[in-house]
């Protein structure tokens, strides 16, 4: 690696772009890093549904970048990039500023895909970021002075959609009539056998209606309109809710300097991007050439930011990088409020007990935050002080 003269430079401030920056700075604390994010608060996605159900209060899974950075001796700027010159190592932002770059890792994440299916994303409620997460809470808490049985369809029997529907039967009530529609013939198809049972009995116990088999063809103001083996129905709606897919977030990086594979850009197994070998891309936007694919998810994303930091510090010193290996540590979904269900690291376990470790295993993998917020009177942060102590921190998600 030349020596460092610039500032290494991380665009997106999720699971691995955080993951990627603390460790660095960690095993080199002199590396100036310089993270570039378009939001002003980190999101611990897996804990959203907890957020709906008001298990947890938001502030304590956004905790905001400044105070993460500054307290790691990071430099972190606000800002929406919108190109790359991959030529000329150049990046440029929503308010027009320019950053020349030497060394570059661009971890932005995925966003909904609605497959360009009418009427999706006019009529749709998405479940992926803060801006999702509160839109959605919103409706909610409006319709709760509203009738009981109001007709609400979940599209997408992956984890999103199941843990959704579990946890909205469990705040509301009859307040909605819940519909999942999974187009194919099962529910979290790829996901642990353990897991998927526990689901599907988590279903059945809150009268969650599963359409397999059901494909969506449109979504209107009024009506869902849904295809199956018996023909094509248009059905009443209050609201619908849109798991049922995500797409990398790119729209920054032009078509014609880089190589994707269904729409993530192609990376070595050290991570770096095609013909530009100062460039790196990991988590959600990424696709490792020559490895079986892997899922997309924090667990991942974790993972390779945690690689590359050390990888890095190996190409510092003048050594070869070492190639990735994902290990995979199991996973885990909630099943309602006060429930859920692990399945991997060498066992399985549901119900009560497995949400209480469920929430600890998250807590401890909450970012450090300031003394301030630690010293509230929050059980995320008292468990999370008990969970450090007796378990080492690794990258199970
Ligand atoms: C509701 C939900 C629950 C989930 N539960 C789990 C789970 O239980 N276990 C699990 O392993 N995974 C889970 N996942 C998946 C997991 O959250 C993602 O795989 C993970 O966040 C990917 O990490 P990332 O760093 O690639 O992207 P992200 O964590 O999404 O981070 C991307 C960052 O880039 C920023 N950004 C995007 N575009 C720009 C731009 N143009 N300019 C500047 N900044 C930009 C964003 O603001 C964001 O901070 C869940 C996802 C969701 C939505």
């Amino acid at each position: 690696m030349k020596s460092i003269q610039k500032p290494i430079v991380i665009v997106g401030a999720g699971f691995a772009g955080m993951t990627f920056a603390l460790n660095l700075k960690n095993l080199n604390p002199s590396l100036p890093i310089l993270v570039v994010d378009s939001e002003s608060n980190f999101i611990f996605k897996p804990l959203m549904y907890e957020v709906l159900s008001k298990e947890i209060r938001i502030w304590e899974s956004t905790p905001k970048f400044a105070n993460i950075f500054s307290d790691a001796g990071i430099t972190f700027l606000k800002n929406y990039l919108t190109k790359i010159s991959f030529k000329e190592n150049i990046l440029e932002f929503s308010d027009e500023l320019k950053l020349s770059y030497q060394y570059l890792v661009i971890c932005t994440g995925s966003i909904p895909n609605s497959f360009l299916i009418k009427g999706v994303d006019e009529n749709c409620y998405f479940f992926n970021d803060i801006h999702d997460l509160n839109k959605l809470r919103y409706f909610l808490k409006k319709s709760q002075k509203n009738s009981l049985y109001k007709k609400l369809f979940i599209v997408g029997g992956g984890p999103s959609g199941i843990e959704l529907a579990c946890k909205i039967k469990d705040i509301f009530i009859d307040q909605f009539e819940i519909n999942v529609v999974e187009k194919s013939n099962e529910i979290l198809n790829r996901n642990k056998i353990f897991n998927r049972e526990q689901a599907e009995r988590a279903l059945e116990k809150r009268k969650i209606n599963v359409l397999l088999n059901s494909t969506v063809k449109e979504v209107s103001k009024n009506k869902i309109i849904i295809s199956n083996e018996i023909g094509t129905t248009a059905l009443d709606k209050d609201l619908v809710i849109w798991t049922a897919g995500v797409k990398p977030n790119l729209s920054y990086a032009g078509t014609d300097e880089i190589t994707k594979k269904f729409g993530r850009i192609i990376v070595n197994n050290k991570f770096q991007i095609k013909n530009y070998k100062n460039c790196f891309a990991i988590g959600d936007i990424s696709i490792i050439e020559g490895m079986e694919d892997l899922p997309i998810t924090a667990q991942v994303a974790m993972q390779e930011g945690n690689h590359l930091a050390k990888n890095f510090e190996l190409l510092i010193q003048g050594k070869d990088p070492l190639p990735f290996e994902f290990q995979d540590n199991g996973e885990m979904i909630s099943l309602g409020i006060g429930e859920a269900s692990i399945s991997g690291l060498g066992f399985t376990l549901s119900g009560k007990l497995a949400f209480e470790l469920r929430r600890l295993i998250y807590t401890s993998k909450l970012p450090d935050i300031t003394e301030s917020l630690k010293s509230a009177s929050s059980w995320i942060f008292q468990k999370k002080a008990i969970f450090k102590k007796i378990t080492k921190k690794d990258n199970s998600i």
